[in-house]
Order: C-alpha cells, then sequence, then structure tokens
C-alpha cells in the first residue's frame, strides 16, 4: 500500500456546492450569462491538465473514456468481477475524483502527487477489460501505455512540484533549472513581457548552444498574419548571449473554446462594462495579450457589485515553481439575492445595533459607513481547486491604480465546514445533532455581523497634520483607565502600520467577537428568521462552533517559531481562551482516549452560561480591544492579544498537547462536486449531483456533452506534441508495461 502522504484516503470528505437559491433567483438573462460564462470557464480549466504534469492529461482522458461508456455503478460490477475488493474499487473512484477535482494528479494545496491506492495490475484488468476498452481496444490501451507507469511510479522527483531535479513541472521542459527560471525571467522583464500566460521550454541548437522558447497561450499561432500589438513582439531575440524565440498558440484549440463562449456571454452581459471587459480577454486569449487582460480587469474592477460576478484566466501562480506563471482558472458566482436582503437589512439595523457594543458612544464612527463586502454563491469554479475567497487581480500596477475587488465565497464556506456526523471531531455526541442542524444557519448571522458590524464599527482617535484631533480631549474619557486619552494616531499613522504584525489577526478577533457578541441580540436575529427555541440554538451552537475552531485552529500554529500562520486561526484561538478564563465551566476542553486508543479530545459549552457567564466575559475583552485600537495603544495591545495568543503546554489545558492531538484528527480536504448549467431552448437548467465520489465523476461524465471525445482528443495531442522535453535520456522509462 502506498504512503499515506501520496493517497486520497476512501473516506475523503466530499461535499456538493449549493448554489440552488441563488440560482433560482436569477432572471432568465443573468442565467444564460451566467451559463457561457460557466462553459467557458469548464473549457480553460483542461489547460491546467496541461499546466499540471506530462501524464496529467493521459490520465485525464483515460478515465473519462471510461466514465463515459459504463457509469460509475456499472463500471463497479465490472471491477468486482475482475477481483477488484470494494475497497479497492472505491480507492479508485477516489483517485478519478481527485484527478477531476485537482485537474491533474498533483494535489492542488501542497502540490504532492497522489497515487491510486490499489494494486497497479487490478487497475490494469479493470480498465482494459472495460467497456470503453472493448469499444476502442487501441486507443484505451495506448493511453494506459502512455500514463499507467507515471500514474503509480512515486520515484522521489515525481513526488511533488518542483523545477528540474527538485520535482516535476509542464510550465518548464524537464530540464529546466532554476537558473534557466532566473534567466528567463530577466528576458521577459526587459522586453516587458508578462510571465503568466507563458511557459518555457528548453532545446539546444546544432552548436549545443540552448535555445529557449517562451510560448504564449492564445488561439493564434505564430504564422497569422493579422496584425495585433502581440505579433511585433514573436521573433527572436539575443539575450545575454542566449538564443531567445517567443511564440504563440499554447493551449489554441481550448482558448478557442473559451473565446466562443465568452462571444456569447456578451450577448447577455448586464452592463457595457462587462460588455467590454470580455471584449479585452477575447482579444486577450486570441492574441495571447496579458495588456489586454489587464484592461478587461480594469473594466471588472469597474463593474461593482455585479449578479453575476466572474473572473477569468491564467490567475494564480503559486503552482509554478518559479511563481510567475498563472494557473488558468474561471469562475462564476452569483450574488445570492436572499442573503444580501438580510444584510442590507443587518446595514439598515446598524446605528441601533452598534449602541449595544460595550464602548462609549464616542469610541463609534460618528456616522456608519458599510465595509466593502460581498458574499457570492459559487456557481462554477474550474481550475485546480476552489479557494473559500478571492482577492483580485493580481496585477500590482492594476491593484494600486484601480483598486481591487475582494469577495468571500459563502457556499464554498458553508462546504468547508459542513462535516458528516461521523467525521464530527471534538464535540459530545449529544451535540452533534443540533450542531450540523444549526451550523450553516448560525454561519451565516456570524459571517453578517463579523464582516459589516464588526469590521464597520469602532474609531480611530487621530490628530491630523494641522494638529486638529476627531475626538473632544476634554470630555472623551478612556473606560479602562477612567481618565482622559492618553495616546491617537498621528498623521500619516494607520492601524496596519501601528500594530504590524498583530494588526490582522486582532482586528479578525475583534470582528469574530462582535458577531459573537451581537448574536444574542433578539433583533439580529429575527431579521435572519430566527425566534424562541430556533434563536437560542444558533446562538448555541455559533458560540459552540467557535470554541471548536479555537481548537482547530491550534493546526496552524507552530511551536518550533512560536508563531501562528493564520491571522483568523489565531483570532480564533484567542477567543477561546477568553471564554476558558470565563470559568465558572462555562467552557472544558478535556483530552480523551477515541475508540481507537489513541489521543483524543472533547470541547464543552454550558448553553444556560453563555449570557450569564460568557457574555460578560466577552463584554470586558471586548470594549479592552476597543479601546485599545482606538487610542493607538500599541504596547497594551501586544500584551492583550500576544498573552492570549501564546500556545504553551501549562496545564489544565495543555494546549502544545492539544495541538498534537488536532494534527492526528485532522481531516483531510474535502472534494467538492460542482453543478452543470445545461441550455435547453432558451432556459439554462441547473443539474445538480450527489455528493460523494461516483457524484463528482458523474458531474464530470456530463460536463462535455457536446464534444467530451474532442476534447480528449486535442489534449492527448497538445500533450503528446510536447512530450519529448520531458523525456530525461538519462532516465530511461523504468520497467515499461
Ligand atoms: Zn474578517
Amino acid at each position: 500500500m502506498a504512503d499515506a502522504q501520496y493517497i486520497l484516503p476512501n473516506d475523503i470528505g466530499v461535499s456538493s456546492l449549493d448554489c440552488r437559491e441563488a440560482f433560482r433567483l436569477l432572471s432568465p438573462t443573468e442565467r444564460l450569462y451566467a451559463h457561457h460564462l460557466s462553459r467557458a470557464a469548464w473549457y480553460g480549466g483542461l489547460a491546467v491538465l496541461l499546466q499540471t504534469s506530462p501524464e496529467a492529461p493521459y490520465i485525464y482522458a483515460l478515465l473519462s473514456r471510461l466514465f463515459r461508456a459504463q457509469d460509475p455503478d456499472q463500471l463497479r460490477q465490472h471491477a468486482l468481477a475482475e477481483g477488484l475488493t470494494e475497497e479497492e474499487y472505491q480507492a479508485f473512484l477516489v483517485y478519478a475524483a481527485g484527478i477531476y477535482s485537482n485537474m491533474g494528479n498533483y494535489k492542488s494545496f501542497g502540490d504532492t502527487k497522489f497515487v491510486p491506492n490499489l494494486p497497479k495490475e487490478k487497475l490494469e484488468h479493470v480498465i482494459l477489460g472495460s467497456k470503453a476498452a472493448q469499444q476502442n481496444p487501441a486507443e484505451v490501451r495506448s493511453l494506459w501505455q502512455t500514463c499507467g507507469e507515471l500514474m503509480f511510479s512515486l520515484e522521489p522527483r515525481l513526488r511533488h512540484l518542483g523545477l528540474g531535479k527538485e520535482g516535476i513541472t509542464t510550465y518548464f521542459s524537464g530540464d529546466c533549472t532554476m537558473e534557466d527560471a532566473k534567466l528567463a525571467q530577466d528576458f521577459l522583464d526587459s522586453q516587458n513581457l508578462s510571465a503568466y500566460n507563458t511557459r518555457l521550454f528548453k532545446d539546444v541548437d546544432q552548436d549545443g548552444k540552448p535555445r529557449y522558447e517562451v510560448r504564449l497561450a492564445s488561439v493564434l499561432g505564430t504564422e497569422s498574419a493579422l496584425h495585433s500589438e502581440m505579433t511585433s513582439r514573436l521573433k527572436s531575440y539575443e539575450f545575454r548571449g542566449n538564443h531567445f524565440q517567443v511564440t504563440r498558440g499554447d493551449y489554441a484549440p481550448i482558448l478557442q473554446k473559451v473565446v466562443e463562449h465568452l462571444e456569447k456571454a456578451k450577448a447577455y452581459a448586464a452592463n457595457s462594462r462587462q460588455e467590454q471587459m470580455l471584449a479585452q480577454y477575447i482579444e486577450s486569449f486570441t492574441q495571447g495579450s496579458i495588456e489586454a487582460h489587464k484592461r478587461g480587469s480594469r473594466f471588472w474592477i469597474q463593474d461593482k457589485g455585479p449578479i453575476v460576478e466572474s473572473y477569468i484566466g491564467f490567475i494564480e501562480s503559486y503552482r509554478d515553481p518559479f511563481g510567475s506563471r498563472g494557473e488558468f482558472e474561471g469562475f462564476v458566482a452569483m450574488v445570492n439575492k436572499a442573503m444580501s436582503a438580510k444584510f442590507e437589512c443587518l446595514v439598515a439595523s446598524a446605528e441601533q445595533l452598534l449602541k449595544e457594543l460595550p464602548w462609549p458612544p464616542a469610541f463609534e464612527k460618528d456616522k456608519f459607513l458599510s465595509p466593502d463586502f460581498t458574499s457570492l454563491d459559487v456557481l462554477t469554479f474550474s481550475g485546480s481547486g476552489i479557494p473559500a475567497g478571492i482577492n483580485i487581480p493580481n496585477y500590482d500596477d492594476l491593484r494600486q491604480t484601480e483598486g481591487f475587488k475582494n469577495v468571500s465565497l459563502g457556499n464554498v464556506l458553508a462546504v468547508a465546514y459542513a462535516t458528516q456526523r461521523e467525521k464530527l471531531t471534538f464535540l459530545e455526541e449529544d451535540d452533534k445533532d443540533l450542531y450540523i442542524r444549526w451550523k450553516g444557519p448560525s454561519f451565516d448571522v456570524q459571517v453578517g455581523l463579523h464582516e459589516l458590524l464588526g469590521h464597520g464599527s469602532g474609531k480611530l482617535f487621530v490628530q491630523d497634520e494641522k494638529g486638529a484631533f476627531n475626538f473632544d480631549q476634554e470630555t472623551v474619557i478612556n473606560p479602562e483607565t477612567g481618565e482622559q486619552i492618553q495616546s491617537w494616531y498621528r498623521s500619516g499613522e494607520t492601524w496596519d502600520s501601528k500594530f504590524s504584525t498583530i494588526a490582522s489577526s486582532y482586528e479578525e478577533c475583534r470582528a469574530e467577537s462582535v458577531g459573537l457578541y451581537l448574536c444574542l441580540n433578539p433583533q439580529v436575529l429575527e431579521i435572519f428568521g430566527f425566534e424562541g427555541a430556533d434563536a437560542e440554538d444558533v446562538i448555541y451552537v455559533n458560540w459552540l462552533n467557535m470554541v471548536r475552531a479555537g481548537l482547530l485552529a491550534l493546526e496552524f500554529y507552530t511551536p518550533e517559531v512560536s508563531s501562528w500562520r493564520q491571522a483568523h486561526m489565531q483570532a480564533r484561538f484567542v477567543i477561546l481562551r477568553v471564554l476558558l478564563e470565563a470559568g465558572e465551566g462555562l467552557v472544558t476542553v478535556t483530552p480523551t482516549t477515541g475508540t481507537d486508543g489513541r489521543p483524543d479530545a472533547r470541547v464543552r459549552l454550558d448553553r444556560n452560561k453563555i449570557r450569564s457567564v460568557g457574555k460578560p466575559a466577552l463584554e470586558r475583552f471586548l470594549r479592552r480591544l476597543q479601546v485599545l485600537k482606538s487610542t493607538g495603544d500599541v504596547a497594551g495591545g501586544r500584551a492583550l492579544y500576544e498573552g492570549y495568543a501564546a500556545v504553551t503546554d501549562a496545564p489544565p489545558e495543555c494546549f502544545l498537547t492539544l495541538r498534537d492531538t488536532v494534527l492526528l484528527r485532522k481531516e483531510s480536504r474535502k472534494l467538492i462536486v460542482q453543478p452543470n448549467t445545461r441550455l435547453e431552448g432558451s432556459e439554462v437548467q441547473l443539474l445538480e449531483y450527489e455528493a460523494s465520489a461516483a457524484g463528482l465523476i458523474q458531474s464530470f461524465s456530463e460536463r462535455f456533452p457536446e464534444d467530451g471525445p474532442e476534447l480528449e482528443e486535442i489534449l492527448t495531442q497538445l500533450a503528446t506534441a510536447d512530450a519529448r522535453f520531458w523525456k530525461c535520456p538519462s532516465e530511461a522509462p523504468s520497467g515499461q508495461a
């Protein structure tokens, strides 16, 4: 059996992305717009296979053929008849689902390879005896011969993404080293070309001198006669004695399909900004121009608060070992009109609700300004993985001049927190059902309060460049000391500049605390539609979840350097500490032993003490947080915050030991099943799938109903055309089947 690090476990969590309500509330035109953008995103996402490993396109093609001929249930019958155990077949389904959701055989988070957790010979039997193989014996056999060995190989260099001898990547030909990557970057910089949509291929000419091909992603090839801003760039260059050739046409047939659907989407755009944005993206993908993508992104930033939001292109550079080439991604998300209405109600009640917060009116802004916050439900997210939020564009020059968008992806967050009962760690048995029932609703309440009234509340005391104060020095009293205000922000000083390393975590902690505090308010719960016993359950689960999240947060603490890697997680741990400190048995964290005999733990929250013990403790803490922030008291703020954030093994909790338990019980990253949209007449239908590996596979089997086989052909042809760049003569194929 393979090392657990390089497989996906059979019981991996699989959740469905729920966007039904948001989709239902779209107008017919909005649905058409969303549909064509989704098509563009899904087509473009296939490019990621070519951006990951040499074998990924073949694996994708092979799996797609298998499951087109037989659905997961039918294939199962065949597999069991071939002698696979149920576990082995499940392992294969999980592997296939993993390939689809990562768009390749390397995990999008962590960049490690994953292999099928069953014997290779058994999988070979299933594949070669499948209906797909009966229909097209030569093709299926050839696909298996091309990728079977690499599918299973855990040769050290193939275990993770990396450059040269460090790992595998298809952003660079196999013989490129970090020096080549640096040289190419200098060349690109010298020509004012962006690396975002490029790959680098190194060759050797007749004299043994290296030649580099910088290949841009585009529909058009190098031979195109049409003139554009790009054509003059497509030529040979001498750079520091090296030969560089700029070409284009990478992923051409795939981008062609992207462009076709962007053209169609343009007809349903909600405004001229969206039209111009799409026109520029089309130009970018057709010509290979990042400048055009930047122009499109400029229109995108200006298109504030659209009902259907999207972004598409070569965006995130995490997976390029050099960090400058973008992986294709495309997403389509929708405003959840029902949820937005609730958030608007919250904003409308802000003035009144802010008075409930435990600080004097002088510490509140003169006028409430609703923070720029959008929560969207994702309809489609193509590429190698789905983030819970986005903050784009990544172009630094645009971010400075035009700004960016900061969007929370509500239904992705909900999936991240939804867990099957049997995987719900650290809770008492009798809390689990309640937790599962109310987790989603309480999460909505907490997000709304956190973002709008949390980040939106509180005032900073400032003295401007002319010496004028934005508060009354005579009358404003610090409630902590009973004295006048002694410190404030001088002209040019900001929250971030003063509190630097703790600024973001401290602020997240303040916002989370505001959420916990204000969710006790009946008016807030009424806005979200909860009353009576339901409202009490929402409160309980919201608090219980925070306590559990505080424990889970320990995963993001690094004891070796005594530091937190994640501001939000640190903030939750701090709140857990504050509630533990409240005493009187409000919260307890107890180490236990699991049914497997290994360490486990339980968190417990006494729901009868939330108002009597929890609320006053949170009130004191929140007031101190706000006062120290308002007055710019860095020393006081650090002492308070870092005190709570310290992780030690001191009894009774022994957090360092608990951290080991948290790591031991950590759930592996979930797979997410996404819906399809289908045009029927002039109406767009939403097709949803079961939350299982089989459901995820089914969603991909139905993703390209018109041209699935053609796409697989395209992908393998593109991969084959470049295959020589990753065939290392020194590493002869080992035991080719
Ligand atoms: Zn926040």
